[in-house]
């Protein structure tokens, strides 16, 4: 039987750190803010921001949020950034994402104070990342770190494969991996022959975006798969149509050849907003 590794218990546990170090703070007078910046009313979006803000109230900081209509201009959302910057009782800035096709992302990360950056997708925390400075990291890549280390996975030495390369997950995944001294092998749409390079894997890290793309046939016997995929799927249950979720991993077939797996949900996901909440208080006591 693989270990079901759970990532709404080590969630909670992180939480429950955090706010005990956000109290002890407070009592050095120190406090936390949070500002949560969302452009439209997208519904997905509205419910990520309801999480982060319930999450901060949970740990004790503080969380201003912005709810800007759909037309905000590129200029006003620079400008409430620098704003923000420049709010010494504010110290992380989140823009959620995506934005409206008529803003820049790229240079709304760029504008977000890396001191401030608690998504950690500012060039130069990436850049951190790579050399290995200090700096804030990714929170779901992040999150996975914990997970491994929390359920007594071994990193170090292992042949660990990402399966895919985008800026939020795939690549700071990598760089995590590589970071903990595993041989990290990156695996992407245009890889040739990704089932044997995924059958090397003693760690299997999957964020395709695709549901249940990954079968038994990719994965080594005793592996160690990490799902980071979220797909919602109608299923019919007792004549009715509901929606369940599901991972990049045909988690059915490939678990009882894991020695560890996370499921959908309650794996990958519920780390993120705790990572999250991580960051926020690095940025309180950042020098
Ligand atoms: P993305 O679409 O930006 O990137 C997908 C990557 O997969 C690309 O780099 C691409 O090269 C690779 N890919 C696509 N098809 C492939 C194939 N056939 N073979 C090999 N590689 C292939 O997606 P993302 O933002 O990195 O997210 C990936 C998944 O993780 C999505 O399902 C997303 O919803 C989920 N996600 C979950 C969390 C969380 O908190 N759990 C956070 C972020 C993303």
């Amino acid at each position: 039987m693989p270990q079901i590794i759970d990532g709404k218990r080590i969630s909670q546990e992180i939480k429950d750190e955090l706010k005990e170090k956000v109290a002890a703070l407070k009592e050095q007078g120190i406090e936390g803010t949070l500002a949560v910046i969302q452009v439209g009313n997208d519904p997905a979006s509205s419910v990520y921001v309801n999480n982060k803000k319930k999450a901060c109230e949970y740990i004790g900081i503080g969380s201003l949020a912005y709810e800007l209509p759909e037309e905000t201009t590129e200029e006003e959302l620079l400008a409430l950034i620098e704003k923000l910057n420049n709010d010494d009782k504010v110290n992380g800035i989140l823009v959620q994402l995506p934005v409206p096709k008529h803003i820049d992302e790229e240079k709304i990360i760029k504008t977000i104070s890396p001191e401030k950056d608690v998504d950690g997708f500012h060039p130069e925390n990436v850049g951190n990342l790579v050399t290995g400075g200090k700096g804030f990291v990714s929170c779901t890549p992040a999150g996975i770190i914990q997970l491994l280390k929390r359920s007594n996975v071994t990193i170090e030495g292992k042949n660990c494969v990402v399966i895919g390369r985008s800026n939020i997950v795939g690549k700071p995944m990598a760089l995590l991996m590589l970071r903990e001294n595993a041989t990290v092998t990156i695996a992407h749409s245009k890889t040739q022959n990704l089932k044997e390079i995924c059958k090397q894997a003693d760690i299997l890290i999957v964020a395709i975006g695709k549901p249940r793309f990954i079968t038994a046939d990719y994965v080594k016997e005793g592996a160690v798969v990490i799902d980071v995929g979220i797909h919602r799927e109608p299923k019919e249950v007792d004549g009715k149509v509901v929606s369940k979720l599901c991972g990049d991993v045909n988690y059915e077939e490939v678990a009882e050849h894991t020695s560890a797996i996370t499921p959908v949900p309650g794996g990958v996901g519920p780390m993120t907003i705790a990572m999250l909440m991580n960051n926020c208080v690095e940025a309180m006591t950042r020098e």
